[in-house]
Parts: C-alpha cells; structure tokens; sequence
C-alpha cells in the first residue's frame, strides 16, 4: 500500500463550508419562487450536493444521472455515453446541473447537449471546481465554487481510483498519467 499517492489539501472544510454557502445564496436568489430539478452527475457530486441542497430554500427536486468515464489519466475522450438516466421528465422543467469537477469539458459539453434535447426550460451548470487549464472545448459555468490549478483533484465526493472520496477538504494528488 505504500504506493498510495498522498492527497494534499488544496481548499479546506471551512473555505468549502463558506463558499458552498456563497453559492447556495446566490442560487436562492435566482431560484425563489421557481421549481427546479437538480441534477447530480454521479458519483462525484454527491457529497458537494448534499451540503448545497441543505442551504437551499425552494422548492427543489433531485435527481442523479451518470455517465460513462473515459478513464483516469486519458487525455482523449472516447464515447460519453449515460449509464444511468433520469428517472422523471425534464421537458418544461428548470435544470441545475451538479457537477463535481469541469476539466476538459467533454463530458459536461455532452451532458448539456443531451439535456438540452429534452426541451427543459432552462439548463443551468452549477460546478464545484473547474480547471481552465485543460479546457478543450468552450463551457459556461453558471455558479462556480473553486477554480483548480492542473493537478489531479480529491477528497469532497472525487476519487482516485475510487478512493478518497470520503475526505473532507478539496486535495489534489500527484500522480502520473
Ligand atoms: P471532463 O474532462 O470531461 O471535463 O471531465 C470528466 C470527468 O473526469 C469529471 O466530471 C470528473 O469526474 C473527472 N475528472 C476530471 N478531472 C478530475 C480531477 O482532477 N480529479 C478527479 N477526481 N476527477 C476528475
Ligand atoms: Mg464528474
């Protein structure tokens, strides 16, 4: 097990606490009297949106929706695809994507699209972290938590290989790709 690569806090419980409920004011703002879906990307924006959700005070629904990763450390998207779909219709409704991290911005740039064909009446992205640096093609981030340097992010719902999910500050590792 020595092989683990040590995460390092990048952003703390309390810079999160406090800036989650930054976001969450400016979304009641603009949500007050509205009846939203929020939409969580699994697996890693579950944690993020837990804490959100409770900070919130209209009448929302949830729903989680995921899909197909490319893999850690692949630079080339191959297929998106959604593995686990919605479960209620969208069409008419208000969407608040929720989103753990934007990085390339192929997945959340195919998500969008997808959605976007179920006719809601409006389709918003609500993102913890974004990394510019990669950026691959244009996406506009509506609420924005933290904006990362180009290191690999965990802890606060992301993985690496599925582990570190649990931890509580933003961290990142060094790994190799
Ligand atoms: P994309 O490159 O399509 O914008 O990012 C796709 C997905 O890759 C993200 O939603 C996230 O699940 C994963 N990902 C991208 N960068 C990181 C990172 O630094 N850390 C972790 N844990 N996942 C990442
Ligand atoms: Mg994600």
């Amino acid at each position: 097990m020595d092989s683990q690569p040590r995460p390092q806090i990048l952003f703390s419980r309390e810079q999160i606490e406090a800036t989650v409920s930054n976001l969450a004011t400016e979304i009641n703002n603009n949500y007050r009297g509205k009846h939203p879906i929020l939409i969580g990307v699994l697996k890693g924006s579950f944690v993020f949106m837990a804490d959100l959700i409770r900070h919130l005070d209209f009448l929302l629904e949830v729903e989680f929706i995921r899909l197909s990763s490319y893999g850690r450390g692949r630079s080339t998207p191959g297929e998106i695809k959604v593995v686990q779909g919605l479960r209620s219709p969208i069409k008419g409704r208000d969407i608040l994507i929720i989103e753990d991290i934007v990085d390339t911005g192929h997945s959340i740039a195919f998500l969008m699209d997808y959605l976007q064909k179920k006719k809601p009446a409006s389709l918003r992205l609500c993102a913890l972290t974004d990394k510019p640096s990669r950026r691959q093609v244009p996406v506009t981030i509506d609420y924005l938590g933290f904006t990362v340097p180009n290191k690999f992010i965990v802890g606060y719902g992301l993985d690496w290989d599925e582990k570190f999910r649990y931890l509580p500050d933003i961290c990142f590792v060094e790994v190799e790709d």
